[in-house]
């Protein structure tokens, strides 16, 4: 699988944002009546800092909203929070031990599981002593285990959660049949193509191929038959473009492939080397099996559509004219 990409195509600053500014409504509903009640009992410091922290966590996200930088003020967060922990425990003993549980598991809905981690390790460094200042022994000892238990089970679970995710993604944008990228990404791949494009001049060419009279190797050898030379063209194109290219399958067997930095005529020369080789390469138990292929560089002026229509166009042009050759 090519590696250059990353996942822009599922952001994930979005769920995020929702996820922090749910815990921070969801903390100011719940924290609304303890305010209060410590209000009337002259608590002023219980009954504004941890709404205060709440609305503060709201604001921020909110307006970080459209930057992602939204983790990086809620780093600024947590030194807070820990210096809130710290002044309550000290002032009201064992209810802030209570309030750090969901504290913790906060961190890992809301940062990212590195910062989640550093700033569970950076809590607990500064709690747990305090814990043990304030109460017994036996309790210390309690409060301490129940606190690591509750980090270490978010570890978990958010690493878990993680995993899956990341495995979701990939299932996502790889075509099961070939291991290429399918559809989901190319449109913006090729985007992507054309803002570095259009900022460092680079030279971008995608060659589209689609495979000849393919509906007959399928009607003649069978679907599995079809689904074998499938996914030796993919490996063929894998394993004959750079590790900076990216392929894809695209439709039932038709493919492309983005080349970075490659001018027109270095497209030329590797669509007619991969035609070869995909004519010369024993898919087929000694059928021949061929490919037209249509070539363009992207030009100046162009939009993404216009370049992919002007290469579906070249694709046409070479069925057009007997398949199994290059245009471009
Ligand atoms: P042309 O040379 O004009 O491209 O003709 P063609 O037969 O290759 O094109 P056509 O579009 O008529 O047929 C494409 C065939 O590809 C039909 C479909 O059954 C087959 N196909 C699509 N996806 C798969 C797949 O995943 N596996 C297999 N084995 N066949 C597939
Ligand atoms: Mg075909
Ligand atoms: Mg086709």
């Amino acid at each position: 699988m090519q590696s250059q990409l990353t996942n822009d195509e599922f952001p994930e600053s979005d769920y995020r944002l929702k996820i922090t500014l749910r815990i921070a409504l969801s903390s100011i509903i719940l924290l609304t009546p303890f305010a209060i009640n410590n209000l009337l009992k002259h608590n002023y410091l219980l009954a504004i800092g941890p709404t205060a922290v709440s609305l503060l966590l709201a604001v921020v996200t909110w307006r970080n909203r459209h930057d992602n930088r939204a983790t990086l003020t809620l780093y600024g967060l947590v030194p807070l929070l820990i210096i809130f922990l710290t002044l309550i425990i000290k002032q009201h003993g064992v209810i802030a031990v209570m309030w750090c549980f969901p504290v913790l598991i906060s961190f890992y809905c809301m940062l990212d599981e590195h910062k989640a981690m550093l700033a569970t390790l950076m809590t607990l460094a500064v709690i747990i002593p305090q814990i043990w200042l304030i109460l017994d022994a036996e309790l210390a000892s309690r409060a301490t285990v129940t606190l690591i238990a509750v980090g270490l089970f978010s570890a978990i679970s958010a690493r878990a959660t993680a995993s899956y995710q990341q495995s979701l993604k990939t299932r996502a944008i790889t075509d099961p049949l070939t291991g290429l990228f399918n559809r989901s990404l190319l449109n913006v791949t090729l985007e992507q193509a054309l803002g570095q494009f259009r900022r460092t001049g680079a030279p971008m060419t995608v060659i589209l191929l689609d495979l000849d009279h393919f509906k007959e190797i399928n009607d003649s050898y069978g679907h599995g038959a079809g689904d074998k030379v499938l996914t030796e063209v993919g490996q063929l194109l894998q394993s004959s473009t750079r590790l900076s290219d990216t392929c894809f399958r695209i439709g039932g067997e038709e493919f492309l492939c983005l080349l970075y930095g490659s001018d027109r005529a270095n497209g030329l020369r590797l669509a007619e080397a991969l035609r070869l080789k995909i004519q010369t390469a024993d898919l087929l138990d000694g059928e021949t099996v061929t490919a037209s292929f249509g070539v363009t560089c992207l030009t100046a002026g162009e939009n993404c559509e216009q370049w992919c229509k002007r290469t579906d166009e070249f694709l046409y042009r070479a069925k057009r004219a007997g398949r199994n050759r290059v245009m471009g």
